[in-house]
């Protein structure tokens, strides 16, 4: 039924449509939308995702299935502990600007390795080698905020990293920015329990509901 013209839905639908999708998904009763041939070949000339995912690569947080939807759906952007790069903003600044998408989701989960490293690496004074330093420099901001809050409980440090990176997206992308302040986007953190396959809102800002006309402005 939905089509290459699927119209963009605002902020708060496109944040509905995913809440929808993880009861499905957590309460065993998938639909497994946009996933056939025709919607294949339907999306194959353009892309109208409704919403980014900033996710940790966790082999355990694949967004369209926690999600339950297809192709064409989700604009997914992953590294661990879904740290914000320049290369990351700028994937996001794309799907929000030329692809339209309504709604960006930071996605975080319990048991985050990235997260345990970092608090490793600041309880223990190392560095570990190799490129994995740049992943934990990037999460050491959260836990140095975590501690200075008196924060020592792993999954509040996670949700705690959650809305740090939902902040550090609007601080340090003037064009996302720019969208969330004109009402065309949204922002919002989401924390996800491994073993339970739930999601919950723990950070974000929403633009206040359109008052009807999807058609304006
Ligand atoms: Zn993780």
């Amino acid at each position: 039924m939905s089509g290459p013209e699927t119209p963009v839905l605002r902020p708060e639908q496109a944040l509905a449509e995913l809440i929808e999708g993880n009861h499905r998904f957590v309460t065993g009763t998938p639909s497994h939308p946009n996933q056939d041939a025709g919607h294949r070949a339907a999306v194959a000339d353009e892309q109208h995702p409704f919403a980014v995912i900033v996710g940790c690569s966790d082999s355990r947080l694949a967004a369209e299935i926690i999600f339950d939807r297809g192709l064409g759906d989700l604009f997914v952007v992953r590294t661990a502990g879904h740290t914000t790069g320049p290369e990351v903003l700028g994937s996001v600044e794309y799907a929000v600007t030329v692809l339209r998408a309504p709604l960006v989701v930071v996605l975080g989960h319990d048991s985050c390795g990235a997260v345990k490293a970092a608090r490793e690496s600041l309880d223990t004074g190392t560095q570990p080698p190799g490129h994995l330093g740049a992943v934990v420099d990037a999460v050491l901001p959260s836990l140095r905020r975590a501690a200075a809050e008196g924060v020592d409980d792993l999954d509040r440090i996670i949700d705690l990293h959650i809305a740090q990176t939902v902040e550090a997206l609007l601080e340090n992308s003037a064009v996302l920015a720019a969208e969330v302040e004109a009402g065309r986007c949204g922002v919002v953190g989401m924390s996800y329990r491994l073993a339970a396959g739930e999601v919950r809102q723990v950070a974000g800002v929403l633009p206040p509901a359109a008052g009807a006309d999807p058609t304006a402005g």
